[in-house]
């Protein structure tokens, strides 16, 4: 056979070429929607390539990206990698002293940014010495008037200056193509460096039938910000089989989601669940009949556990299967997805939902298992959790700037943090973080469990289980809420509702009422910080504290 080098170049022109006029839809911001092609976005990347070469961009060179999901930052993850540079996709949402780590750390040379971070960049600047050029995304008419300590240039002067038959590089697979920080809630963030081998990959997967079941007939809505591990692939992945994309911008509204999803035809969207709740809480203020002539049927939820009232909503409003997804920054992020089996597919709803809660079974290229506390494998099926841990070609061996392999142990597994526990039919079901699973008199209660039961509730927007110290079981559940808009409920309805549905001594010992919970810059609950903010709440069980 031949040995030919798996290539993101190689993706977009293959887009070119057999999809050329397959529409890429781009909500820049409110006012401005630009609509390209598969060709365009060809043409568009090859000038971007070379006009940075002539800039002076080098193999290795990397370039960073302040940027929503818009065809500007499409053509960047293909112009930057296919040059044999690395794509740095920062987390705008990030604080500014992270931000300023995350650029240095990578030591980045170009830094791209969408207007609306001008401010952010002209404060970060001073501070970036290795940063060579700042460049705008947008029209040269649009430019911002910023004081910089290095040239501020023009996305679409230097697209000008470029070759429209630019030839990609030929390179070694292995080679890096792009890189992410990982946002933890402890310590600094760390940065995984994907290749091209790693991200072709990573494509067919998103493709596969049993993987996201991408495919030339969607058209994918990409509510999944492109500065989160590489908006999970499916940029990388559309190309790969030539699917429209519509690209939100900044705006990730319900109203406009949902505009989205109508004016576009989208029949696959991906996001985060605090994405649905706010599309949910849009959809169900509409009259039914507002729903009509909508495509959606899949929707693919990860990045924290999706909760199964989001699971059921999809399903009985909209007649979309939510595909749940488990992955990290470290995994690319696709390691395990929520197909049915056969055996599901006579199920009742309310079993198949059920299934749809876990978090997917292993797909090929990830191998997944879980290990006690003794190190011991579990069985699939035996009863107990353990630490997830993960190993497979597009998961990460060591973090950016390490020694290859220190982030693994012995046989090569990388340890995930999670907890979870595997079924006899293979579904993962990640119960916690391992910091944040809750240690009840030595037995362990999962608060992602217990979240999802109360987020079922009706008056429920969103919910968050923390420990709380008990003088007697060391640790018990507390349940904080935050109510639906214009919803009343009172924590013994709430604790009714959930009290046949889950184990006795898994019932939360309290419940608090909030206005709003604290959230990552990826949208995850921020637990460290509701751990600090209740770590003196009384629970009305601990009589030694009462
Ligand atoms: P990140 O690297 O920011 O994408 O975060 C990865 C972490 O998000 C995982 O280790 C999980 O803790 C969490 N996560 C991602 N997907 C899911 C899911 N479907 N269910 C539960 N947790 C998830």
């Amino acid at each position: 056979m031949q040995s030919r080098s798996l290539q993101i170049s190689s993706l977009l022109e293959h887009a070119a070429l057999h999809h050329p006029s397959v529409e890429i839809v781009s909500h820049v911001n409110a006012q401005t929607c630009v609509r390209s092609t598969w060709q365009d976005v060809a043409r568009r990347a090859r000038r971007l390539a070379s006009g940075l070469q002539a800039r002076g961009l080098e193999p290795g060179t990397r370039v960073a990206t302040l940027a929503w999901n818009t065809h500007r930052h499409l053509e960047l993850y293909f112009g930057v990698s296919g040059a044999g540079s690395i794509l740095h996709t920062v987390n705008p949402r990030l604080f500014p002293d992270q931000i300023r780590y995350i650029l240095t750390h990578a030591g980045d040379e170009y830094l791209f940014f969408d207007l609306a971070f001008a401010d952010l960049v002209a404060e970060l600047a001073p501070s970036l010495p290795h940063v060579k050029a700042f460049v705008a995304l947008c029209a040269p008419q649009d430019m911002p008037v910023l004081s910089l300590p290095r040239p501020l240039l023009n996305y679409e002067e230097l697209l000008a200056l470029g070759d429209e038959d630019y030839a990609w590089p030929a390179l070694p697979e292995d080679t890096a193509s792009s890189l992410c920080y990982t946002s933890g809630t402890t310590g600094n963030p760390k940065g995984v460096l994907y290749s091209h081998r790693s991200t072709v990959l990573h494509s067919w997967t998103a493709c596969a039938t049993d993987g996201l079941g991408l495919g030339a007939r969607d058209s994918v809505l990409l509510a999944v910000p492109m500065f989160h591990v590489n908006a999970w692939g499916v940029p990388y992945a559309a190309a790969m089989c030539g699917a429209k994309l519509v690209l939100p911008g900044p705006d990730l509204s319900g109203e406009r989601l949902f505009a989205h999803m109508k004016d576009e035809g989208c029949t696959l969207s991906l996001g985060v669940p605090t994405v649905w709740l706010g599309f949910f809480q849009y959809l169900e203020s509409l009259p039914e009949a507002a729903r009509a002539g909508l495509r959606l049927n899949r929707v693919v939820i990860g990045g924290s556990a999706a909760p199964r009232a989001i699971i059921e909503k999809f399903e009985r409003l909209l007649g979309a299967y939510v595909i749940q997804a488990w992955g990290m920054t470290e995994t690319s992020p696709l390691a395990t997805i929520g197909n049915l089996l056969p055996a599901h597919e006579t199920l009742a709803l309310a079993q198949r939902f059920d299934v749809q809660a876990r978090q997917g079974r292993a797909i090929f290229g990830v191998e997944v298992a879980v290990f006690d506390e003794d190190g011991r494998r579990l069985k699939s099926g035996e009863p107990g959790s353990g630490e997830l841990k993960v190993r497979g070609p597009w998961v990460v061996s060591a973090y950016y700037g390490n020694e290859p392999g220190s982030a693994l142990d012995a046989q090569g597994w990388f340890s995930t943090g999670d907890v979870a526990r595997i079924d006899t039919e293979g579904y993962v079901q990640i119960t916690d973080r391992s910091k944040d699973v809750i240690k009840s008199g030595g037995e362990w209660i999962s608060s992602i469990d217990l979240e999802n039961l109360a987020v079922g509730h009706p008056a429920v927007k969103e919910a968050a289980v923390i420990g709380v110290r008990h003088e007697k079981w060391q640790e018990r559940p507390l349940l904080i809420v935050v109510p639906k808009d214009g919803a009343t409920i009172t924590a013994q309805e709430l604790l009714a509702y959930m009290k046949d549905r889950v184990a006795r001594w898994w019932m939360p010992d309290d419940v608090v009422f909030v206005d709003a919970l604290p959230h990552t810059a990826t949208g995850k609950l921020l637990k460290t910080r509701l751990r600090e903010q209740f770590a003196d709440h009384r629970l009305p069980t601990d009589a030694l504290q009462a």
